[in-house]
């Protein structure tokens, strides 16, 4: 057999393996597993969205190669509603790249700046795609850890003078997954003049932005004069209209990172349906009411969990933003060794914290994608094993 390529070698171990086992065992036996794994929104897409498509994809002109780089109506869309939400201003044509969800233009980014051997800061733990991207490339990975005394913010002050000097990208996401973390304006800009500085590419995920509760409106790093000298920011209708499945997010900010993307991803896809597309442009321009009931709906979830863990003494900060719990492991626990208890004694799945990196070991996520009554039967389980 044909050996593998060593960046398949260097890829981080997959430590979801014992779990995903017993998980399958214990559905296989019929036990009624409630799943809080996975980050997927358990509610449909919009209506108003998936008849878009519908109309769309009876429509020939959908039926042959889209542009490479998205349809202009599509980039317009995204440059209008950046201008409503954040009011930065974006030229569709050069600061605008529609992207097959954000997950590609993320992996696909490290392609056209890394060199093997060049420097990628990426924090942890983290979605595990700013680590693997850069990986591919050929990048060494510089970690930053986010610690709870920190906010879960990674601590720029901390990180060598030599290591800013061979850098050559930063990740960050906030509102965060997995800590659900949130940061404000001053955060981004200490980051972008740590890119201005240092000539660093700062690449910023901000899927989660509409995801928020509260008063809490999420920034975008473009809002920072100066910003687009050194940032993209990577965007996604995935969790914002409940639209995992139909592969579109895009990506916007510097025109040079943009263009470099764009140059990629010409030579390896050749971009996203038109009628999908022409669906993103219904979630955008349409009415924002499915965002706020979307809001209002992980709202109450986010509280009647938080204040159920709490009870049961789990450690955790309420989030403002995103989806997640971030708890803390009681003691005398490993991340792996308490999301296997709570599989194998009260049949809830969760997502142990040291998957999205060793930083996260002491934590587990918890992502609220159950129904009301889901968590509480959840709650209801955790009372009964609570002398863990
Ligand atoms: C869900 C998620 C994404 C979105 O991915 P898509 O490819 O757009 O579906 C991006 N970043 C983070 C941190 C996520 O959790």
């Amino acid at each position: 057999m044909i050996e593998k390529a060593e960046r398949l070698k260097r890829l981080p171990p997959y430590l979801f393996k014992e779990i995903d086992k017993k998980k399958e065992e214990a559905l296989k036996k019929g036990i009624d597993i409630i799943d809080l794994g996975v980050g997927d929104p358990d509610l449909p897409t919009p209506p108003h969205i998936v008849e878009a498509l519908k109309k769309a994809a009876e429509d020939p002109q959908n039926h042959r190669y889209p542009s490479y780089s998205g349809m202009n109506l599509f980039r317009d869309k995204v440059a209008e509603w950046y201008k409503k939400r954040f009011g930065v201003s974006l030229n569709p044509l050069k600061e605008v790249l529609t992207l097959i969800g954000s997950k590609e233009g993320i992996a696909h980014l490290p392609l056209a700046f890394i060199n093997i051997g060049d420097l990628v800061m990426v924090p942890s733990p983290a979605y595990p795609v700013y680590k693997i991207g850069s990986i591919f490339a050929g990048a060494e990975i510089y970690t930053l850890p986010l610690l709870k005394e920190n906010g879960f913010l990674p601590s720029f002050t901390s990180i060598p003078e030599a290591i800013l000097k061979k850098a050559k990208l930063l990740f960050i996401n906030y509102p965060n997954n997995p800590t659900s973390a949130v940061a404000d304006r001053s955060f981004f800009e200490e980051a972008v003049q740590l890119g201005k500085r240092y000539n660093i590419l700062i690449c910023h995920d901000l899927a989660y932005s509409e995801m928020c509760f509260d008063d809490f409106l999420p920034p975008s790093i473009l809002e920072i004069p100066g910003a687009k000298d050194v940032a993209i920011e990577f965007h996604s209708l995935s969790k914002t209209y409940n639209m995992t499945g139909w592969r579109i997010g895009f990506a916007v900010g510097n025109e040079e990172a943009i263009g470099g993307l764009g140059a990629i991803k010409s030579n390896v896809d050749s971009g996203v349906f038109g009628a999908v597309q022409i669906a993103g442009i219904a979630a955008l321009e349409g009415d924002q009411g499915c965002v706020s009931q979307m809001r209002a709906t992980y709202q109450k979830r986010r509280d009647l969990m938080v204040s159920g863990l709490r009870e049961l003494g789990l450690l955790l900060t309420p989030p403002k933003a995103t989806f997640y719990l971030w708890v803390e492991v009681p003691k005398g626990y490993t991340s792996q060794g308490f999301a296997t208890l709570l599989l194998e004694r009260a049949g809830i799945v969760v997502t142990p914290g040291n998957g999205f990196g060793e930083e996260g070991e002491g934590y587990f996520r918890i992502a609220l994608t159950q129904r009301e009554e889901r968590l509480e039967e959840a709650l209801e389980r955790l009372r009964d094993i609570r002398n863990w």
